[in-house]
């Protein structure tokens, strides 16, 4: 194909891989195996070498392979086409997201740095933060989805922590309110504070959008981290975990990623390398099934209000923006107010039949939840009520299912929603 750059998704089935190393198989076999035996001593020792940075790489030498815990080919492979999507430098792939999460967050601080983060976050990246981060001495700054740079610049400033800031940490979209957050103008923010000395690195948990919908890097982000449990895997049937950035960044959290020992199995890595053959299709036939759900929940009379992208406009000016610029499309999550309350809500979470009750999301088959019970529990009560996570919101993470299919099942489970006031009328 002389030059032509190949698009990643024509790229997923073989990029990386020579089927000369195993028979000719045409897909990568699973590599399940601790340790790897070396040619030579002198061979070991180069490996060794390398693996250990006592040198650097000379510029044909491959990075040979040790031991399970360091490297194995199906985290090798998997990582070279993970990178394809965000066009980053270099991946690390890790044993579930919070891995990746915790990982990049003890390399990155140290006693008496200073980490800014979105809130809401993940509940899990937001317990890391809060209950084990602090107990290492580091200072932990919070600002809200909706605030302005000016705003959050002036948040830094009060702590009293600008001089030792050290990481911007944000979620875009934010879960389950869709509320966009400026990657661009958290540059600006990091590059403010920032001191030649002390780069501030901005790191976004680009689960909710990526690897297609979002590309963080080309907003000055450098690091970027997933779930890869959510859309990578996109099954419901394996916890996994990435980081992409440059190859220095990268090559600090691989490092450390060998001494804890969260490295993702050879199992999890060849699960997601089929999983990455139809990463596209299955991405692109959720955003569409969701917007076919968006559509029909707006219109309905039990439904008091949709949290969905795809229905920005002028009327939110500057949510519109962002997203013109940041997005690649309304995504496949959606969340929206049943009118009533709990009881209404759960009356419609009960009565599903094709959508599944279950937390999680970008996955195959389309699931629903109750944030304020369930993923949200843990938020403070009145931050809840300033996100409108209240006990009539459902999220749902749309599937592959035929739209028409998912619909009904929305439309007879809102039957069984009794609303005062409706059936007053
Ligand atoms: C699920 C999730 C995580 C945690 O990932 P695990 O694979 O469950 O460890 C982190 N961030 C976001 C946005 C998530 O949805």
């Amino acid at each position: 194909m002389n030059d032509r750059k190949l698009h990643p998704e024509s790229l997923m089935m073989s990029y990386g891989y020579n089927p000369e190393w195993s028979e000719g198989a045409i897909k990568c076999p699973i590599f399940q195996t601790s340790t790897f035996v070396f040619k030579t001593a002198e061979e070991g020792k180069a490996f060794f070498e390398v693996a250990y940075g006592l040198r650097d790489q000379r510029p044909n030498e491959k990075m040979g392979l040790i031991y399970s815990r360091i490297n194995n080919p199906d985290l090798e492979i998997l990582e070279n086409r993970l990178t394809l999507w965000d066009e980053a430098d270099d991946c690390a792939v890790f044993e579930s997201g919070m891995s990746a999460v915790s990982t990049v967050m003890l390399e990155f601080l140290k006693p008496g740095d200073t980490i800014l983060y979105s809130s809401p976050l993940y509940g899990g990246t937001e317990h890391f933060l809060q209950h084990v981060l602090t107990q290492f001495g580091v200072n932990i700054i919070r600002f809200k989805t909706g605030q302005s740079r000016d705003e959050i610049i002036d948040i830094v400033n009060k702590s009293g922590h600008s001089a030792t800031l050290k990481m911007i940490y944000i979620e875009t979209p934010a879960n389950p309110t869709n509320d966009l957050i400026d990657i661009a103008a958290c540059r600006q923010i990091a590059d403010h504070f920032s001191a030649k000395v002390r780069p501030i690195y901005l790191a976004v948990d680009n689960t909710y959008f990526g690897p297609l919908w979002q590309h963080p890097l080309k907003h000055g982000a450098d690091i970027i981290l997933y779930s890869a449990t959510k859309y990578i895997g996109g099954h419901s049937d394996v916890i996994a975990g990435a980081v992409l950035g440059s190859s220095e960044i990268i090559k600090r959290i691989k490092t450390l990623r060998t001494f804890l020992g969260n490295m993702a199995g050879p199992w999890t890595g060849w699960l997601l390398l089929r999983s990455l053959e139809t990463l596209k299709p299955r991405m692109e036939t959720q955003a569409r099934n969701a917007r076919h759900v968006a559509e029909f929940l707006v219109n309905h009379p039990k439904v008091e209000r949709v949290n969905y992208l795809g229905f920005l406009d002028e009327s939110n000016p500057v949510q519109y923006e962002i997203f013109k610029r940041q997005c690649l499309s309304g995504g496949a999550m959606l969340s929206f107010d049943v009118a009533g309350g709990e009881k209404e809500a759960f009356a419609f979470l009960n009565h599903l039949k094709l959508i599944k009750l279950a937390v999680s999301l970008g996955s195959t088959e389309s699931l629903a939840e109750h944030p304020a019970t369930m993923t949200h529990v843990d938020l403070d009560p009145a931050e809840k009520l300033d996100l409108n996570i209240t006990g009539k919101l459902i999220r749902i993470s749309v599937g592959v299912e035929h739209h028409e299919d998912i619909i009904a099942d929305i439309a007879q489970a809102l039957d069984h929603v009794q609303v005062p006031e409706l059936e007053m009328a």
